[in-house]
């Protein structure tokens, strides 16, 4: 078991990361102040996992549960309220603690409501997939789409604890897993070089699902993220290299239809757009980009634009991206292996030629 601490100041919290978490009420309890708690989950993660989890809550005076529909489309106001419903009607108090189980569509949804339940009630992370473990379930953001945006409504809010149980990384779908190293290998390039490299030699074992590598890479990323959010917990500044290869990854999901390609999927691909751009501004050679193609095609997951999408389009989706400001398209590029830089003098030239060098 490895634990490590996020460094907020008075919202710091730990993050336990090991296998059979789920089931050992040890980890939970001291974290959870009042005498109700309230398990947000959906139904494909339920019939997992629920049970599990509610014999190590069996202590508690009240232990609802509400299983939401699976998926992106369902991460909206409207389910939130479905939250909010059920806690007044259950008269759920301001000492009620949410407890989050699934991916990062329940952690963020969960939390959201957390934030603004009674102005703010305590909450519990315990993702279930890889993105969530590595990613969202770390920082504090929480939040909803709206028709209009994804992630458009949310607040800044941290969980008490988070536990990351290896043990449910086995029932997820292998596309899933996938789209979560993508997120993995980023932490390698954008601020962890050796840990790329440990990478290069333990890819097999991740995708084998051993839980032994699984748990240092999750231990790993949540360090590496939680030193970036530390510095900025609010994204002023350097917390914006977490964004590495997204604003190309958002122009292939916003063209594509969300949905179609996983973000993780989008991620890799944008991943390696950013790394082309960075060898043509003269950043990393020809090599470095090679080895990152490697990896990422080990890891079974997409190199280059899809078939049908244009330079142009990338241009259109990524102008509206919200990492632009004051009409400068701003980027995350490499200067090195482990060391990420946020550009926003990019020659629109140098752009469409990485674009086109990665198939759009
Ligand atoms: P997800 O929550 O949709 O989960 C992916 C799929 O796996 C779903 O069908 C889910 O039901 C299923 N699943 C979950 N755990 C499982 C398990 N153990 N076994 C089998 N199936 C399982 O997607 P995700 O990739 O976890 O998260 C994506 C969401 O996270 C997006 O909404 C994104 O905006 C958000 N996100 C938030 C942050 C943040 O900082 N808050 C960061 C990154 C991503
Ligand atoms: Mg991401």
């Amino acid at each position: 078991m490895h634990c490590l601490n996020v460094e907020l100041g008075e919202r710091s919290y730990p993050i336990v990361i090991g296998s059979q978490l789920l089931g050992d009420p040890q980890h939970l309890l001291p974290y959870i102040r009042g005498k109700q708690v309230c398990v947000v989950t959906n139904e494909t993660v339920a019939p997992l996992y629920l049970e599990r989890l509610l014999e190590g809550l069996s202590g508690f005076d009240k232990v609802d549960t509400i299983a939401l529909p699976d998926g992106e489309a369902f991460k909206t106001l409207d389910t939130v309220n479905r939250i909010f419903d059920l806690l007044l009607e259950q008269r759920h108090n301001r000492s009620t603690t949410l407890v989050a189980l699934g991916g990062g569509v329940i952690g963020d949804m969960a939390g959201f409501a957390a934030a603004c339940y009674q102005r703010g009630v305590d909450f519990v992370q315990i993702p279930t997939t890889l993105l969530a473990q590595v990613d969202s379930s770390v920082g504090g953001k929480t939040g909803v789409n709206h028709p209009l945006g994804k992630n458009m409504i949310g607040a800044f809010y941290q969980p008490r604890v988070v536990l990351a149980d290896m043990n449910t990384l086995q029932t997820l779908p292998e596309r899933e897993l996938s789209a979560g190293i993508a997120e993995v290998i980023k932490y390698g390039l954008i601020c962890d070089a050796p840990f790329f490299d440990w990478l290069e030699s333990n890819m097999s074992r991740l995708l084998e699902r051993d839980p032994q590598a699984l748990a240092y890479a999750v231990d790993r990323c949540c360090r590496d993220k939680a030193a970036v959010v530390a510095e900025d917990e609010r994204e002023s500044g350097r917390r914006a290299i977490l964004n590495f290869g997204h604003t190309f990854g958002h122009a292939i999901e916003a063209v594509q239809g969300y949905g179609s390609w996983l973000h993780g999927e989008a991620v890799a691909a944008g991943m390696v757009m950013a790394a082309e751009l960075s060898r043509l501004r003269g950043s990393i050679d020809t090599e470095l980009v090679a080895r990152i193609r490697d990896l990422l095609s080990t890891a079974r997951l997409p190199l280059v634009a899809p078939d049908d999408m244009t330079v142009q389009q990338f241009l259109d989706a990524m102008a509206v991206d919200k990492k632009v400001m004051d009409g400068r398209l701003r980027l995350v590029l490499l200067r090195a292996l482990g060391d990420a830089q946020i550009v926003d003098d990019t020659p629109p030239e140098l752009l469409a030629e990485a674009l086109e060098n990665c198939g759009a």
